[in-house]
């Protein structure tokens, strides 16, 4: 059939199979109205949806083309700059171009009735005031309560008050008559006074904002600082320099938990806009902060992981803080690294882009080696205290109380009797990691996944961590019979009591996903913990970053062997940054820290390289081996994943994809084997392993592979993923 002259469009939807779809622009639409980067509705499917312009000229029409409905900016709602980089994200991660552009669009904006943003209230205070003020100021303890609470917290929604007192927005109503607080649309702090603090930088301080205060153009820099010695402040004296000179600031952060620590520091300091941006915040004030970074009414985005597609009027810096932190990286459906896109998004841009970190990954750590990343060093702490001593304690040597040994115990006691905080840490929530048959050996297993399930003693049930499964607790062993069951191992729960129990009338905080489940109670917690009582806490993961905690004075880590055991080669690049990260919380302020590890097996050659020396030492040794085997950083490597309710059909994805892929000698395939967890949520998991030295030639591969797979039979009733450059095996 001959084409016939008529205007067509192409477009980017979040759909898996096309980077680019053609649609004709109807008679009733002027072309001329539409430019890369706007949203149209397009008819996809019997639904109507929001779809980016990626080019004005969609080739030539064709009888079966469908027309676009409705043009909904009138200006680029993604501007160049950003459509540039998300088509080098799509090319590097050969992820369909519409899902990676959706990633990055806030919610609100894929309404395909573009109804305009409703008004949101945030409120904060116009000036801080001393407690003596607060009290004389106003006669309602309850203005009190939310004025304190607000200049600690703020900006705040009156619903994010309402724990504080109820009727929050009344009370900031009749305080905004008495014009001590200031009301905004946006989460975001302008024009406070920029308090100067009473310090002169370190040496190394200085050094590292002169040489980076004096580039110009992209360049990538390691901020590879011990905690405690003052990278925040770094970052705040370039970026008051930036916004003073109207440009603007992207920094990363690894956790929504700790954007309000950092949002606090750079409003104080900075005189300027400040805004947050994460998945916590509310659609409105994303599609908010969104729109006003790209009109340039915002200064600095503190950001986590999809901050890195905001669209920005004057870019001018990105940092990547706690860089290592593996929350960078997306776990599923499009896995990005937040920190890696930093880098290329800041070579597009041509600014630089600082990684700060204490444990820098062992990726940043063989660039910097490698001289292509400017490569800072800080090593020392602001408080001239020495990093907190770490003790390695043979528990085999101990009598233990519910998983802890009673020399830590004692420890623990003589600082809560000097009004320090001590914190107890393990990676396993609950009361036991096994519940177990004492005569036969059978320990409870999930149905749905092939792993132990963990006993909850508060509700008396076990649960798989994995799917979050509940299942009751049997009085005799379901394979003999026996009487003889019980727990093994311990978790949080289990800690949490024996302390109580050993150290009577000392307050134990327990800070987990089973007992920290909002935002709100996560906020309520660490104000308990800041305010310096006296306390133990214990817990995961979540207490191990950023956070400053005066008064703690001894930090306890039990568990950790596991890791020495793991299959994944980087088990212990993980195990090392997490026992540094945990010990750095100690001993911040003017007080001496100490850690102790209860270990099964204190000889193993880990603790002598990273306590006996330093992460840097340990960091280059460690490199050192993975060039030896093989394997990242010294070569690249990639992970098909896949996963179905039926065995043979996941089987048969992966030998399609061996007997289909092309001969390639630089790059080493493994597998297809089952994941490390075969069975999990009633699915089965195979997985594909590439490695290779060269990143042209493994792109070549995969790219192949992910063009035969496209629009492919053989992907049904299957979820199939890629994973470039992958952080961990399972
Ligand atoms: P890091 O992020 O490197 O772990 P921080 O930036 O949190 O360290 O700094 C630790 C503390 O030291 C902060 O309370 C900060 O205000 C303070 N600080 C920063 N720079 C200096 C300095 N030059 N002299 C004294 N204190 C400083
Ligand atoms: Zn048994
Ligand atoms: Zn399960």
């Amino acid at each position: 059939m001959p084409s016939i002259h008529r205007n067509t469009i192409q477009v980017a939807l979040p759909v898996p199979f096309a980077d680019g779809l053609t649609y004709l622009v109807p008679d009733s639409i002027s072309i001329e109205s539409i430019c890369v980067g706007m949203r149209v509705v397009v008819p996809f499917r019997n639904k109507k949806m929001v779809a980016i312009v990626i080019a004005t000229h969609g080739g030539d029409f064709t009888k079966n083309l469908k027309a676009i409905s409705k043009v909904l900016d009138t200006s680029e709602f993604i501007t160049p700059q950003v459509l540039r980089f998300m088509q080098q994200v799509h090319r590097y991660y050969l992820m369909p171009l519409g899902e990676v552009i959706f990633t990055g669009v806030p919610k609100w904006f894929k309404n395909v009735e573009n109804p305009s943003l409703p008004q949101e209230i945030w409120w904060q205070v116009k000036e801080r005031l001393t407690q003596e003020e607060i009290k004389i100021r106003f006669k309602s303890t309850k203005q009190q309560n939310i004025f304190k609470y607000l200049q600690d917290n703020g900006p705040l929604q009156s619903r994010q008050m309402s724990h504080i007192e109820k009727g929050a927005s009344s009370h900031c109503n009749a305080l905004l008559k008495k014009e001590v607080l200031i009301k905004s649309d946006l989460c975001f702090v302008d024009a406070h006074p920029p308090k100067n603090p009473d310090f002169i930088l370190t040496k190394d301080q200085g050094v590292a904002v002169k040489t980076i205060s004096s580039v110009d153009g992209f360049e990538p820099f390691l901020l590879d600082g011990i905690t405690g010695s003052g990278k925040t402040e770094i970052y705040i004296r370039l970026i008051k320099e930036l916004v003073n000179n109207n440009q603007q600031a992207l920094v990363l952060v690894p956790e929504i938990g700790l954007t309000p620590q950092l949002f606090h520091e750079f409003a104080k300091r900075i005189h300027g806009r400040v805004a947050v941006f994460h998945s916590g915040l509310t659609t409105i004030a994303r599609a908010r902060a969104w729109e006003k970074a790209k009109l340039g009414e915002i200064d600095v985005i503190v950001a986590t992981r999809s901050g890195i597609f905001t669209p920005f009027k004057n870019l001018a810096m990105i940092v990547v803080d706690e860089e290592h932190d593996l929350s960078f990286k997306q776990q599923d459906g499009f896995r990005y690294s937040a920190r890696d896109l930093a880098v290329m998004r800041a070579k597009m841009e041509n600014i630089p882009v600082i990684l700060g970190s204490a444990t820098p990954s062992l990726e940043t750590f063989n660039n910097a080696k490698l001289g292509k990343y400017n490569w800072l060093r800080l090593r020392e702490r602001t408080n001239k205290q020495d990093l907190p001593s770490i003790q390695v304690l043979d528990v085999r040597a101990h009598k233990m109380q519910k998983g802890l040994s009673k020399v830590v115990l004692q420890q623990i006691d003589a600082e809560i009797q000097k009004g320090n905080q001590a914190l107890v840490f393990l990676n396993r929530r609950g009361w036991s990691p096994k519940l177990t048959c004492n005569d036969c050996g059978w320990v409870a297993e999930c149905d749905e996944c092939d792993t132990y399930v963990t006993y909850h003693k508060h509700i008396n049930r076990l649960r798989c961590h994995h799917c979050e499964r509940v299942y009751g607790v049997p009085e005799f062993c379901p394979e003999c019979g026996s009487q003889k069951v019980e727990t093994m191992g311990v978790g949080t729960e289990k800690i949490h009591v024996g302390i109580e129990n050993s150290l009577k009338d000392t307050k134990v905080i327990r800070v987990d996903r089973d007992t920290v489940k909002t935002p709100n109670q996560w906020q309520r917690t660490v104000d308990e913990i800041k305010s310096g009582i006296p306390c133990v806490m214990v817990g995961t993961q979540m207490l191990s970053k950023g956070h400053d905690f005066p008064n703690l004075t001894l930090v306890v880590i039990v568990n950790v062997d596991n890791s020495f055991f793991s299959l994944d080669f980087r088990a212990t690049e993980h195990l090392s940054q997490l026992m540094i990260q945990v010990s750095g919380r100690a001993g911040r302020k003017d007080k001496i820290g100490k850690v102790i590890i209860q270990s099964q097996c204190p000889e193993h050659e880990f603790f002598k390289l990273l306590l006996g020396k330093s992460y840097e030492d340990y960091a280059l040794h460690e490199l050192q081996q993975r060039a030896e085997v093989g394997f990242p950083p010294a070569s690249y490597m990639a992970i098909i994943r896949a996963r179905s309710r039926d065995e043979k059909t996941v089987e048969a994805f992966f030998e399609y994809i061996v007997t289909h892929t092309n001969e390639n000698e630089t790059v080493t395939i493994m597998g297809p084997i089952p994941a490390p967890m075969y069975k999990k949520m009633g699915q089965y998991q195979m997985q594909l392993i590439f490695n290779g030295n060269d990143r042209k030639s493994l792109h070549q591969s995969l790219s192949q592979i992910v063009s035969l797979l496209r629009n492919n039979k053989i992907c049904n009733n299957i979820i199939w993923s890629l994973d470039l450059d992958p952080i961990n095996l399972s």
